[in-house]
């Protein structure tokens, strides 16, 4: 399962239609708006105002959902250039709609109109200065961020250029200290020349953010969560302190077995890791390194990639397969054009966008996933993930379009996850697919696989904003920006950059969601949430096994605790939907904490005689 999400132009500024699982290239929209002066309007007006913008919106997301799916399924330069084309109108509507909707300030409304229009203001990530000529000096520096990460290359020493993508493949699978490191360096090079755009760019955005009412931008990003911005803060830390242990115990293991590979001169024991030898190009998921530290005796004894071959699955039935899971929730079945209209295969005659996503194209009941389905195991996780996304959609579609969203940013990344959760060996039982569910004694191994991604990704997924929310709010100056980012990378992650950086480079923007301005907090979020459904919804499922082995599959009940969450969209703060499903308005971390209790457990063990921290 990919963890990534890339949210497009729709996600970004309204109802996320389109929600993509894998990590892409495409530039995440941007938009900017200044406000305009209030006049003290009626609540009648307010009430009007909201009803004509979610009619125009709604319009203008379906053209553009149409445009997009067009030009994600089959890429020429007129279905690239109509897709612009429809995202600048939409863009450009929702700038002068949030405009407008800044109008009703101070209007006395009721509850659910004031909550509309917050979210039609609030779907701006960055907002430009009232002053014009600044409004297009922010446009143009979002742009040219944007192109610079996309057309980042690495010249090597044969004059050989490298992309992204290449040099990810080589970070995943190289097990040479240099190559490796060859791959990092030339990377995050690239990023240098972002730096006086970007701190342009912090000064613009933080002007237009004051203009609105905010400190500055990073407050006017935490005010997106239904509660005080520093308490929210304050919450992150909190679920951070407490699944900490559990990730400090993952890295002294991680670092022994990098020791024992590479030698403790280059991966000292007492220090951090160096960034380079995770697997990944910013150390945030370690699945890739999974032969240098699997458990030993812990091989699950099957393949799931086989077991799809033997039992004849293919593409199609991959998904009428994962369509089952929801339908044995109680779900209703996906509508017929689903099948007709989703893009399960790589078409032979067309260049198309592979990366999976989920799709509604008109809030009504036109799902759709695009995928270029491989017939693997992992795929056919990643499968219910998208699914997920689609059945949490069609739950919130009576919603008003403002509404049409998941309950913060971080739980439809959650929903995917949490059903990908319960894909588990007695899931793959209980369809056919799995003779008999292996013990318990080979759960090490799923387990060890599952925290290199999900666990190892804690502290990355809190950082990146840490940093970007420091340097909106100016405790970090552009003179100390590279080292504000490394001093947090040490602190929360535990690893150190390979080689001496300076402020002459910008290796937060060696992070795609950095030059996008694509907010970051959502992810951890999502990561913490999913442990939190899942285990709930196995709870109202009556699974008594250890939360690592239960699988939702076939209540009824699970079902429809998760429908009710589903299906109030964003209309309400996330807290109450959260209160929905799992009884309590808060996040709660001790549900991951019971996920790799075993795990925690066995590194526990692995770590005795260890020095473990850095
Ligand atoms: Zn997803």
């Amino acid at each position: 399962m990919k963890t990534s999400f890339q949210p497009t132009l729709i996600a970004v500024l309204v109802a996320g239609a389109l929600l993509s699982c894998q990590p892409a290239n495409k530039p995440a929209a941007q938009s900017a708006a200044a406000p305009a002066v209030a006049a003290a309007p009626t609540a009648e007006e307010a009430k009007a105002f909201v009803a004509k913008a979610s009619e125009q919106t709604r319009k203008l997301l379906l053209e553009v959902n149409r445009a997009d799916w067009i030009a994600n399924t089959y890429i020429t330069e007129d279905t690239e250039a109509l897709s612009a084309d429809y995202n600048k109108k939409l863009t450009e509507a929702v700038v002068a709609l949030a405009n407008e909707a800044a109008r009703f300030n101070d209007t006395q409304v009721d509850a659910d109109t004031r909550r509309q229009l917050d979210k039609l203001k609030l779907a701006l990530t960055l907002a430009a200065p009232k002053d014009p000529a600044k409004t297009e000096e922010l446009a143009g520096i979002v742009a040219k961020l944007n192109a610079m990460y996309g057309k980042g290359k690495y010249t090597k020493a044969d004059g050989k250029e490298m992309a992204l993508g290449e040099m990810s493949a080589v970070m995943a699978s190289s097990r040479s200290f240099d190559e490796q490191l060859e791959m990092w360096q030339g990377w995050h090079d690239t990023a240098a020349p972002m730096k006086p755009l970007y701190v342009r760019q912090v000064e613009l955005a933080n002007e237009g953010a004051r203009e609105l009412g905010y400190a500055d931008t990073g407050a006017m990003w935490r005010s997106k969560y239904d509660m005080n911005a520093d308490a929210f803060a304050a919450e992150l830390d909190k679920q951070w302190g407490a699944v900490k242990p559990l990730y400090q115990a993952l890295h002294c293991h991680v670092r022994a077995k990098l020791g024992e590979k590479y030698g403790t001169d280059k991966v000292p024991q007492d220090k951090p890791i160096p960034a380079h030898l995770l697997g990944n190009m910013w150390a945030q998921t370690w699945g890739n390194i999974y032969d240098l530290v699997a458990p030993e005796n812990s091989d699950p004894g099957y393949d799931v990639t086989k077991l799809l071959a033997d039992k004849g699955y293919d593409e199609l039935k991959m998904v009428k397969g994962a369509e089952g899971f929801f339908t044995s929730l109680g779900f209703a079945p996906l509508p017929e054009t689903f099948w007709s209209r989703s893009q399960f295969t790589k078409p032979r005659d067309r260049d198309v966008i592979c990366h999976a996503s989920a799709w509604d194209l008109d809030a009504k009941d036109d799902l759709r996933i695009k995928m270029c389905i491989e017939k693997t195991g992992e795929e056919f996780a990643v499968i219910h993930h998208e699914l997920g996304h689609n059945f949490y959609q069609r739950a919130y579609k009576h919603q008003p379009v403002f509404y049409q969203d998941s309950a913060n940013d971080g739980f439809h990344e959650a929903i995917g996850d949490t059903i990908a959760l319960s894909v588990t060996p007695k899931y793959l039982q209980q369809i056919g697919l799995l003779e008999q569910v292996p013990d318990e004694s080979k759960d090490i191994g799923l387990l060890m696989k599952m925290a290199l991604d999900k666990v190892a990704f804690l502290p990355f997924g809190l950082l990146v904003d840490q940093w970007r929310w420091q340097v909106f709010s100016g405790q970090v100056k552009p003179e100390q920006y590279n080292e504000a980012w490394w001093q947090l990378r040490e602190k929360y992650q535990g690893v150190s950059a390979p080689v001496a950086r300076s402020e002459a480079d910008f290796d937060a923007g060696a992070k795609f969601h950095v030059p996008a301005n694509t907010p970051y907090t959502r992810y951890f979020l999502a990561h913490i949430l999913q442990f939190q459904f899942h285990k709930a919804l196995c709870e109202i499922a009556k699974d008594a096994g250890p939360i690592h082995r239960c699988s939702i599959y076939n209540s009824k009940e699970a079902g429809t605790a998760l429908n009710a969450m589903l299906e109030m969209g964003a209309s309400k703060p996330w807290q109450e939907a959260l209160a929905t499903l799992t009884g309590k308005p808060e996040m709660d971390a001790s549900a991951i904490q019971a996920y790799f209790a075993p795990l925690q457990a066995y590194l526990d063990e692995q770590n005795k005689g260890r020095q473990c921290g850095w």
